[in-house]
């Protein structure tokens, strides 16, 4: 990893370096240098990885090939026997690419691309694919649609024949995880999800055997110091780090201890199937989604809640101190006060106790003109956008259209 880093990348390298824990971590001030459209024949992506900010960033023919050839002997024994699948990966690096790692492996693939998804619904139920190959928010949507199209969740009412699905590109919640495979009517070991960047290509994968994600080879992950990544330590439990990763397969951009600004659980080596592999339990999200509220808050827990109600809603929490107001698109059902107090046990007692604000919960019907009064992102493309921001709402933010 030390000797790849210093052929690839000599301008890394300091005269005292003996090994790779020598090099510093490449936070994202010190990496901004090498975003750039590069190299003769490489293909260019936008990421906004590492700072929300869209760069450009190149990948060489090579660095192409392997990423192909690592997700086809990935995927190959897993899709065995199947031929049809459906991937709606939006736009991105693995979009790009999905269509060629799928047709290798003999599939016939029909890529959704930027389609609505109504035309989405319809393809999956004249093709009937058995693969579907996704983000975790398209399939939250798709299996929302397909279930109100099919009248009832009633057995019959889904499309049969899915047997494997594949999710890319976000955070998968459990509750997206649970409410996919209730419908498509699959098993945990038939729901792969895929964890990566831009930067670096696919980092991890859940494992069919053990439910856990298990790196890739060639990669060396290890967690980022606090000081390095953040001021404080995540909010998501005493196993969380942010995760930082090495890598010797890129050449036109340095993976060497990048920070991901990933909050990732469980980092470790453990042995499955006869083999070592590093190891983690699940992607939390971004380490710079911090919700500083009475004890402990976990984003995660809150986002999987309201992806659990609510699976293609978008959503805000303000926590501009250290009170919580959650601004969530449509109408409020009644039940959900009660969900986010069971969700937060400590954090209910302590609001009872009047330690803390109550939460203040706001629904909106029409999030598009709230986001826009706000001056917020409210379109949803590629990675989960931030939603915890450090300010206090405006009351104007709320201010109903006049017809
Ligand atoms: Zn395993």
């Amino acid at each position: 990893m030390f000797r790849h880093a210093l052929d690839h990348f000599p301008a890394l390298g300091e005269d005292t370096a003996e090994g790779l824990d020598d090099l510093p971590f490449l936070d994202h001030r010190r990496a901004r240098a090498w975003y750039r459209p590069s190299a003769d024949g490489s293909r260019c992506f936008s990421s906004t990885g590492t700072s929300g900010h869209p760069k450009r960033l190149a990948w060489a023919p090579e660095e192409d090939a392997w990423y192909v050839g690592e997700k086809q002997a990935l995927f190959g024994p897993w899709l065995a026997g199947l031929s049809r699948a459906f991937v709606s990966l939006a736009v991105g690096h693995n979009a790009g690419s999905a269509r060629q790692v799928l047709e290798g492996l003999g599939l016939e693939v029909h890529d959704a691309g930027l389609s609505p998804l109504d035309e989405q619904c319809s393809a999956i139920a004249a093709r009937q694919p058995e693969v579907l190959y996704c983000s975790p928010s398209i399939l939250a949507r798709l299996v929302d649609r397909l279930r109100d199209r099919s009248g009832a969740p009633r057995e019959g009412g889904r499309p049969g024949s899915i047997r494997r699905v594949i999710t890319n590109g976000e955070v998968l919640f459990p509750s997206v995880r649970a409410r996919a495979q209730e419908f498509f009517g699959i098993g945990a070991a038939h729901l792969m999800d895929t964890y990566g960047s831009t930067e670096i290509g696919t980092i991890a994968t859940t494992c069919p055997a053990c439910g856990a994600y298990h790196f890739l080879d060639g990669l060396y992950p290890e967690p980022v110091p606090p000081e390095v990544a953040l001021p404080s330590a995540p909010a998501d439990g005493p196993d969380a780090v942010v995760l930082a990763v090495s890598s010797v397969k890129r050449t036109s951009f340095p993976v060497v201890r990048l920070v991901t600004y990933d909050v990732v659980q469980g980092l470790r080596r453990q042995v499955c199937g006869g083999v070592s592999r590093f190891t983690m339990d699940r992607v939390l999200g971004r380490c710079d989604d911090l919700l500083n509220y009475g004890e402990l808050f976990s984003s995660f827990e809150l986002a999987d809640l309201i992806r659990r109600r609510f699976p293609v809603a978008r959503w805000y929490a303000f926590n501009p101190r250290n009170d919580l107001a959650l601004v969530i698109e449509g109408v409020e059902p009644p039940d959900f006060r009660d969900l986010l107090r069971d969700r937060f046990p400590l954090h209910s007692r302590l609001s009872d106790l009047g330690l803390v604000d109550e939460p203040r919960i706001r629904f909106v019907r029409d999030f598009d003109a709230f986001a826009a009064r706000a001056g917020l992102a409210a379109t949803v493309e590629g990675k989960e956008p931030r939603h915890v921001l450090t300010v206090t709402p405006d009351p104007s933010w709320f201010d109903e259209e006049v017809p």
